[in-house]
């Protein structure tokens, strides 16, 4: 492939990639509020990021960048935009039957958002999937990478929520002319225990839904759960190169490994 985003070649690359492989990834970030010290890009960022790294590694292609995701809880801040999951889900549809028409049948879609924008991006493969035989699969840089995440955390139970130690690290590392870091906060809200919402902390839990008023008044009126004052650029390299080779990993294994018998491919009308 001569360049890594299919956007930046010419029809006649994609053809001949389409010669060799059937892997293409796909980044899902979100226009929303990351407290006082991130960037309102912050999950687009990274998943681009982690997508071209994957994509130096593997020689695997990447599809365009999705910039907005479902952040409605997030419009409590200034800035935010929020799609509609049912607008998140049908781009989902769209541009992955588009891929699977011209030839693609296995899509690593890359989701930089954690929790919200995964039950919309979730609905949208199972439908692709059900409906095309096509593999996919969503790598998210939480998930993927939980057990590094894990040793290199440094906060106190309930840190890792929003525009935490994790995803501030990585963007220290990359995106520095983004951040603040003397900006950066501890909100650590004391919940009932079911409701803990720190994926490192294991235990019972319910899953509840947000909105604009108790957000803003969770975090503060700054945007942040959890602790970003134990974020550094070193921990963000350390984090973020685990989970490229965790990824690569899985991506090479489709390609290699994954059998997929695509049954029908149909242009979205
Ligand atoms: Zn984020």
């Amino acid at each position: 492939m001569k360049k890594l985003w299919l956007q930046e070649n010419k029809w006649e690359d994609v053809e001949n990639y389409l010669k060799q492989k059937s892997t293409i990834m796909m980044p899902f970030g979100s226009v929303e509020q990351h407290a006082k010290h991130l960037p309102l890009g912050t999950d687009a960022y990274l998943s681009q990021q982690i997508a071209e790294d994957v994509a130096k590694e593997t020689g695997t292609l990447i599809a365009p960048p999705v910039w907005t995701g479902w952040a409605p809880h997030h419009m409590a801040y200034k800035g935010t935009i929020t799609l509609r999951p049912e607008t998140l889900t049908s781009i989902v549809e769209d541009m992955c039957e588009s891929l699977i028409y011209h030839g693609f049948s296995k899509i690593i879609l890359i989701n930089g958002h954690r929790e919200a924008n995964l039950p919309p991006i979730k609905i949208g493969m199972t439908k692709v999937r059900n409906r095309t035989g096509a593999f996919l699969a969503i790598a998210d840089p939480f998930y993927i990478n939980a057990e590094k995440g894990k040793e290199l955390s440094e906060v106190a139970e309930g840190g890792i929520g929003h525009a935490e130690e994790l995803e501030a690290s990585q963007m220290y590392h990359f995106f520095p002319d983004l951040c603040s870091p003397e900006k950066a906060e501890i909100n650590i809200p004391k919940h009932h225990r079911f409701m803990q919402h720190d994926p490192h902390v294991s235990g019972d839990k319910m899953i509840t839904a947000s909105d604009v008023g108790t957000y803003r008044q969770a975090t503060k009126g700054i945007g942040i759960m959890g602790d970003a004052t134990k974020a550094d650029a070193v921990k963000g390299k350390i984090y973020h190169d685990t989970m490229i080779a965790n990824i690569a990993e899985f991506v090479t294994y489709c390609e290699e490994k994954i059998d997929v018998e695509i049954r029908k491919k149909d242009i979205p009308l």
